[in-house]
């Protein structure tokens, strides 16, 4: 039988786990503890258990760490961008981000994407498999020791469909949430668009912003960037977003990567503000960034973009770039050391 991957259990599935093995309810407090505040790598490490429960623990479960295969740090803004290696020797990328409200750290959920978006270089190899709730606390765990920087907010924006690994995501959510150091108001997850995934999630009522990747405001223009506008097509989406809203009080935010050409023009603009205007939400724009397999050019009208947006009445925000000097695409890294 395989042993139970620890680290992906809830404060109560610990708590059962240990009073299963025939321990006392206080030891599962210690182990959360050990876990999740002092973040220890190995049960060796647990020093208040004794021996004889540390090799029980040991039998029973398994401690999964990570190693840095690779790290850049940004010379301009400090940014680290750390490629992973798992247990399985599969890799992902995690970039830690410096704000003035604190640090940010932008996780993988999933090794490769089935979604096949034109301008992402996280989807060009294909996808390999979910990551564990664990893999992706400990993304944040690994960053927080390596960098020496106290994490504030998560942001499930690397490698991966979060709602394609919608189970595994809403656990590691679950953990986030019982940890007196983090709150889900501090959490935010970037779907493509997966209509019926942002129904499930509206009903879980979570704090968290959901962000959702619209990068363009017709189907036409949509479907030839992203594949996944044929499944769900703009309409059902924004019928979903704003379900979204309704229920769970939370605005949504739309990013929009802006493309030179493509979707950078005043149609392209007039076109978002009919389509978003009334709703409650936030529109980020993101100077697209250009990876090795595709022919889409960062757009030189970003601030021109915004302000057609402003005039419109849409609440537009260009996202800053960090870390240009390290600015492989997401999923880049990865794609160069396979
Ligand atoms: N799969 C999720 C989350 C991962 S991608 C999603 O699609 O939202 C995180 C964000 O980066 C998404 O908005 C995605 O569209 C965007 N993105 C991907 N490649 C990009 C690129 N080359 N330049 C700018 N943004 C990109």
């Amino acid at each position: 039988m395989d042993k139970v991957d620890i680290l992906s259990l809830t404060r109560q599935e610990l708590l059962d786990n240990v009073l299963a093995i025939g321990e006392k309810k206080f030891r599962a407090d210690q182990i959360f503890d050990w876990l999740h505040v002092k973040k220890v790598t190995e049960f060796s490490q647990m020093t208040n258990l004794s021996a004889q429960l540390r090799e029980k623990l040991e039998r029973n479960f398994c401690l999964k760490s990570l190693k840095i295969k690779k790290r850049l740090v940004s010379c301009i803004d400090n940014t680290v961008k750390y490629l992973y290696t798992m247990p399985d020797d599969e890799r992902v990328e995690t970039v830690l981000m410096e704000y003035k409200h604190g640090n940010s750290i932008c996780i993988s959920t999933q090794v490769g994407c089935k979604m096949g978006c034109k301008f992402c270089a996280s989807t060009k190899a294909g996808f390999v498999r979910n990551l564990a709730p664990s893999e992706m606390l400990l993304q944040i765990y690994e960053s927080e020791r390596d960098s020496g920087r106290k994490i504030n907010h998560i942001v499930l924006m690397g490698i991966g469909e979060p709602l394609d690994n919608y189970d595994n995501v809403i656990q590691f959510l679950n953990i986030i949430s019982e940890k007196e150091d983090m709150s889900l108001r501090h959490v935010s997850v970037s779907t493509c668009g997966l209509v019926p995934r942002i129904y499930d999630l509206a009903t879980l009522k979570l704090g968290i912003t959901l962000s959702v990747s619209l990068h363009a405001p017709t189907n036409e223009l949509r479907s030839s960037v992203m594949p996944v506008n044929d499944r769900y097509p703009i309409e059902e989406l924004m019928t979903a977003c704003k379900h979204y809203f309704e229920v769970t009080g939370r605005r949504i935010s739309y990013e929009f990567a802006l493309i030179d050409g493509v979707n950078d023009t005043r149609e392209s603009a007039d076109a978002l503000i009919s389509l978003l205007r009334g709703q409650n939400c936030h529109v980020n724009l993101i100077p697209v960034n250009e990876i090795k397999e595709g022919a889409f050019k960062r757009s030189a009208s970003v601030e021109k973009y915004r302000k057609m947006l402003e005039e419109g009445g849409l609440n537009a925000t260009v996202r800053r770039t960090l870390g240009a000097d390290i600015s492989a695409a997401c999923g880049q890294l990865r794609r160069d050391n396979n």
